[in-house]
């Protein structure tokens, strides 16, 4: 499963790509609109600053914006900067690899080697999905919405 810090940073990249070309987006825009705690989102925030994905400037109008267009940018890159593991089960994931009790001899375990093929597939769709393509079932956020 994804890990809250890898969904909090999915959230407020979704939401910057929402105000792409809007200028800097403040912190407690972010937070609030996409329920963040704003000492968590700071930290997030400046590790995606570090992987080049976001840009911020510091003062009364700063903020922070997408560093890349939000088509540039996919959300297995997403994900597999944040580290996120997209297994199943533990023996399946790249990052956080474990074995569960009793466990089987991995090259003989099928359970594996089904999970390991659902993480591969998993990965591919996320990596054909951009921070630009609508998830058409929710509408992007609008700045009114933050009026509600
Ligand atoms: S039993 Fe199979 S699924 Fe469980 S940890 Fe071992 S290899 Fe992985």
């Amino acid at each position: 499963m994804l890990s809250q810090k890898t969904r909090y940073a999915i959230r407020a990249m979704q939401h910057l790509a929402d105000r792409h070309g809007q200028g800097p987006v403040p912190l407690s825009e972010i937070a609030e609109t996409q329920n963040i705690p704003a000492k968590f989102l700071t930290v997030i925030l400046s590790e995606l600053g570090r992987q080049g994905l976001v840009a911020s400037q510091r003062g009364r109008d700063g903020g922070y914006w997408l560093a890349l267009a939000p088509a540039a940018i996919t959300y297995g890159d997403l994900i597999r900067i944040m580290r996120g593991s997209l297994a199943l089960v533990p023996c399946a994931s790249r990052y956080a690899h474990e074995k569960c009790t009793n466990c089987l001899e991995e090259g003989k375990c099928r359970t594996r080697a089904l999970m390991l093929e659902v993480r591969d597939r998993t990965a591919e769709l996320l990596d054909s999905i951009r921070l630009s393509d609508r998830i058409d079932s929710v509408p992007p956020f609008a700045a009114s919405d933050s009026d509600k």
